[in-house]
């Protein structure tokens, strides 16, 4: 059994609790305007490699793994396109080296689909892009409701949460949609942590290289006060 591999990071810092071994999975079936990693986007790009392979990566520093709390973390891309493969590869993680396992996803999938991967996953970081439906697809390309859906049954099955939402001036951060993003957050009940992140340029270049047009040209990093005042509404949102 492959899985087509984009890249991975031995030192991750952000990604889940402690020093983790990052894999950046290939393919996904949204478009982010904001996307920093464009080049995970096509399915069948990226580096095939055997789930023996891939343990031979992270073996050297397992240790500090173990010892910094840390473990492994599946992002991309959507790793959960390859969710049988990486179900196989958490099971063998935490056999092996009793390793914390997290999955990085925008949640753009079947519950049924992530059954055996989220039976060996610890920790769902999930990424809600933005609650209001009309602006999810034109931010996205894609729906939003499958994602409310994935949320939900991950509540349900009390399978532990943290949230991520990329705060982007004028597409994510209208009152009324982070208000109702926090109520979203409310009703959920094993979310014990919401990480806001400020929009950033870094992936620019990424989209030059591979000669597509950058959505997002004029858009301005958020401020501080701008992302403290985010916060707050989601948090005012949630209770
Ligand atoms: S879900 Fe993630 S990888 Fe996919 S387009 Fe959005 S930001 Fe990029």
């Amino acid at each position: 059994m492959k899985g087509r591999i984009h890249s991975f990071d031995t030192f991750g810092t952000v990604d889940g609790p402690g020093i983790r071994f990052v894999l950046f999975m290939q393919g996904c079936a949204l478009q982010c305007k904001y996307c920093h990693n464009p080049d995970t986007w096509e399915m069948h790009a990226g580096r095939q490699m055997k789930i023996e392979e891939i343990l031979r990566e992270i073996e050297p520093y397992v240790e500090y793994y173990q010892r910094s709390g840390g473990g492994i973390t599946a992002t991309g891309g959507e790793p959960t396109l390859q969710a049988p493969f990486l179900a196989r590869l958490f099971a063998e993680c935490r056999k092996r080296w009793g390793l914390h396992t997290a999955l990085d996803t925008n949640g753009f999938c079947e519950p049924s689909h992530a059954q055996e991967l989220l039976n060996v996953t610890d920790l769902v970081l999930l990424d809600l892009k933005q609650i209001n439906p009309e602006t999810h697809i034109a931010l996205t390309a894609q729906p939003n409701d499958p994602i409310k859906r994935f949320g939900q049954y991950l509540s349900e099955i009390g399978k532990p949460v943290w949230i991520r939402h990329v705060l982007v001036p004028g597409w994510t951060d209208d009152a009324k949609d982070l208000l109702e993003l926090g109520k979203f957050i409310g009703s959920l009940r094993n979310v014990s942590k919401l990480e806001l992140l400020p929009y950033h340029r870094m992936g620019v270049h990424k989209w030059q290289q591979m000669g597509k047009e950058y959505p997002l040209e004029h858009c301005p990093v958020p401020t501080d006060h701008e992302v403290a005042r985010a916060r707050d509404l989601i948090e005012q949102g949630r209770k």
